[in-house]
């Protein structure tokens, strides 16, 4: 991971600022999400995982983009949990941004307000699903494109995108930090989750930064050392069926 100077910008932190690629990280709700705000020398972003919930969270989402001149042109979503979606009805009002889903996750949309109660979150709204995320398509803005990479086993309809340039990989919640995401909430599988970190995720590269959706920032190459569910199946102690 290149090394960069914690920037604050507002509630912003800036965690990468390169020539091709701009990443800043606004965590939100009390679930501490990571809302992502990804840009490019064109101007052009996409938020990834808009978990404002506040109208201060949403003010301090909207003051990044202003005082960084940006302008949105999609919410995008890992997957359907209610804390990654808090935001996005929102922001599609503020900017009158597509909002783009794998559609294996519309049941969690359609449930949100459900889901968000039992957690204590007043749903007021959900998001219209307008751009279906499929496995190999790509996310476009700017001059810039991230693949999507379908990574069941969190939810059955994640997704992490990659930007293979930069090798730039935001997880969701399907690998944290020495981590991984549950699997015990509906649509979840062990099995899945595993095979699409060992599958799909780690041939990436050892250098493969990752930004996951909750915590801090970390590499496919630390994740692979120091990561006790990799580890312990890369050992063979255990084997996800
Ligand atoms: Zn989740
Ligand atoms: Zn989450």
């Amino acid at each position: 991971m290149p090394s960069v100077r914690p920037e604050r910008c507002g509630r912003g932190e800036i965690l990468r600022n390169s020539s091709g690629m701009n990443i800043a990280k606004l965590t939100f709700n009390p679930f501490q999400e990571n809302t992502y705000v990804l840009w490019d020398d064109s101007g052009e972003a996409v938020v990834i995982d808009a978990g404002n919930y506040t109208e201060k969270e949403t003010e301090a989402l909207r003051k990044f983009v202003e005082e960084k001149g940006l302008k949105p042109v999609m919410a995008v979503n890992t997957h359907g949990h209610v804390d990654h979606m808090l935001g996005v009805a929102s922001i599609k009002d503020i900017y009158g941004i597509p909002f783009a889903l794998h559609p294996e996750d519309r049941f969690l949309v359609d449930s949100a307000a459900v889901h968000g109660a039992m957690y204590g979150f007043k749903v007021e709204r959900v998001p219209t699903v307008d751009i279906e995320l499929a496995d190999g398509g790509e996310v476009v803005f700017g001059n810039t494109k991230l693949q999507v990479i379908h990574t069941p086993g969190h939810t059955p309809g994640h997704v992490c995108l990659y930007e293979p340039q930069e090798k730039i990989l935001f997880s969701g919640d399907t690998i944290f930090r020495e981590s991984i995401g549950r699997t015990d909430l509906p649509g979840g599988n062990y099995g899945w989750i595993m095979r699409s970190i060992i599958d799909r995720l780690l041939p990436l590269g050892e250098e493969v930064a990752m930004y996951p959706g909750h915590g801090q920032s970390s590499t496919l190459g630390h994740e692979m050392l120091y990561n006790p569910f990799i580890t312990e199946v890369m050992e063979g102690d255990v084997r996800p069926e």
